[in-house]
């Protein structure tokens, strides 16, 4: 049943330019939203950047530049890294919009009212990295001093006055959402969400930061001498990226079917927060928080420190080819665990998948087909019914799949067609047949529906496939074998030369 479907990535800080861990989910969100597009929901699909808050105040000042001018380079960079990488996103939203300064005035005034709000004082350890405090515990210690754990740069002591949100009086009501709905995908997630929350509780969290300190961000409505905290202000940028408090209607369209992906680093703050924010706010959480883990490079994390990071340019010059990066990205993603970036992996799968079973299996029929039977391929009176079979159970089980984020799985199991007609052509050898165009007609049946389930995954390359067998690439309900009346090929395509 065609419904919504509403897709978000983080909103990126754009302190540098984005590499393949950005990517990745970047790449998985415009996967998920081009394949409910495919089955004909009505899809809005939101990225953007996250430009306020000290660390880029800092890097501004470091650059020489005044703030805005310094994200307004960095935005456009990521945009251009997206265009590049083809991805269909609906609007590309950065924090800095009129828009969202209005979403964060009008939704902090909304909790301000109902007394949700208050003034202390915070004291502790700061990482101006993470834009995060650090309690007993949580920070490393060397030689007296104390050192962000994800940064490893030492920890600055703030002391200063700050408006505190009572969080404290959500932990039983997280708890029981998180408990009774399954909001948090893969649900192994959830469970250290909520022995966190039974552990620590939900702590009344400082959200604003004096303007001396951090001018670069949203003043807060009740008090100009503050800004908001670039957390509370980054989240929200999920409501006005689809028009709350402006288009109503457009609004609850999209939310009830709001799905966020998001890196495992940052589930505290989409689902314990996050929920709460949402709840003050008398919104419903969103559908659903897919979570994927870190990128791993040969098995370490992907750091700056490190100097491990690999950048998206690297691996679009290696194979050449957009689609083959987006596909390899996908073809290794798993949700529970991190992916290992594997460079030797990643060849071997680029040269045994896409330029033998995808791509032999294409120049084979394509050059048969123009050969033999002068490119027109016609539907015969009847189908290999071993071939329909196949294509009809693959696309029942790349849904399945797909629907369960589990997109390497999909990847193979559409594969897994492809293979099946290469070892049809084998076993019915068309280049032997005196008419051999009933043959060649199942074996591009085949390849169209697999053609369709690519799409999502390397639509570039699909279009320019379809245009050279002449076909069209639809929907999922023209995924059916023999639903293509004649086919019109006109060139064989060699969509992916094999790599040394
Ligand atoms: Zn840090």
């Amino acid at each position: 049943m065609p419904g919504t479907f509403y897709v978000t990535t983080p909103i990126y800080y754009p302190n540098d330019k984005p590499h393949i861990g950005h990517a990745y989910t970047t790449i998985m969100a415009d996967v998920l939203a081009r394949w409910h597009y495919l089955l004909g929901d009505d899809v809005f699909f939101l990225t953007g950047t996250d430009e306020h808050g000290l660390k880029l105040q800092r890097a501004a000042e470091k650059a020489g530049k005044d703030p805005k001018t310094f994200v307004d380079e960095m935005a456009s960079f990521f945009k251009k890294y997206w265009s590049l990488l083809n991805i269909g996103y609906s609007r590309f939203i950065r924090t800095t919009d009129e828009d969202h300064v209005e979403t964060v005035k009008r939704a902090l005034t909304k909790i301000y009212k109902k007394g949700l709000i208050y003034k202390g004082v915070y004291r502790g350890w700061y990482c101006t990295s993470c834009e995060k405090f650090y309690g007993e515990g949580e920070y490393l210690e060397k030689d007296g001093q104390k050192f962000c754990p994800i940064h490893l740069k030492p920890l600055e002591w703030v002391e200063e006055e700050t408006y505190f949100l009572k969080l404290s009086l959500y932990t039983e009501k997280i708890l029981k959402l998180l408990e009774t709905k399954d909001i948090i995908y893969p649900r192994e997630y959830a469970r250290e969400i909520i022995s966190k929350l039974r552990r620590e509780g939900l702590k009344d969290l400082s959200i604003t930061r004096p303007k001396s300190r951090v001018y670069w961000g949203v003043e807060a409505p009740w008090d100009p001498n503050h800004t908001i905290y670039v957390w509370v202000d980054a989240l929200l940028n999920y409501l006005t990226g689809i028009g709350w408090g402006r288009d109503e209607e457009t609004f609850w369209k999209y939310w009830r079917s709001a799905h966020h992906i998001i890196g495992k680093d940052i589930l505290w703050f989409h689902s314990a927060i996050w929920f709460s924010l949402l709840d003050m706010l008398d919104l419903p959480p969103p559908k659903k928080v897919i979570v994927h883990g870190f990128i791993l490079v040969r098995g370490v994390k992907m750091s700056k420190t490190i100097g491990n990071v690999v950048r998206i340019e690297d691996l679009v010059n290696e194979y050449g080819n957009v689609d083959a990066v987006r596909y390899l990205l996908m073809r290794f993603s798993t949700l529970e665990k991190d992916m290992d970036y594997n460079p030797e992996q990643f060849r071997q799968a680029y040269n045994a998948e896409l330029a033998d079973t995808l791509g032999n299996l294409v120049r084979r029929v394509g050059v048969l087909a123009k050969r033999k039977a002068g490119g027109i391929v016609e539907r015969p009176n009847s189908l290999d019914q071993e071939l329909e079979r196949k294509a009809k159970e693959t696309l029942e089980k790349a849904k399945k799949l797909v629907d369960e984020v589990k997109l390497g799985e999909a990847l193979v199991t559409i594969f897994d067609l492809l293979r099946e007609a290469n070892a049809y052509l084998n076993r019915t050898e068309p280049w032997k047949a005196e008419n051999p165009a009933p043959i060649l007609y199942n074996a591009l049946e085949a390849i169209r529906i697999a053609s369709i389930m690519l799409y999502p995954f390397m639509p570039a390359t699909m279009e320019r496939l379809a245009n050279a067998l002449g076909f069209k690439i639809e929907s999922f309900d023209k995924a059916c074998f023999g639903c293509w009346e004649k086919y019109q090929v006109k060139e064989a395509p060699i969509l992916f030369p094999k790599l040394r």
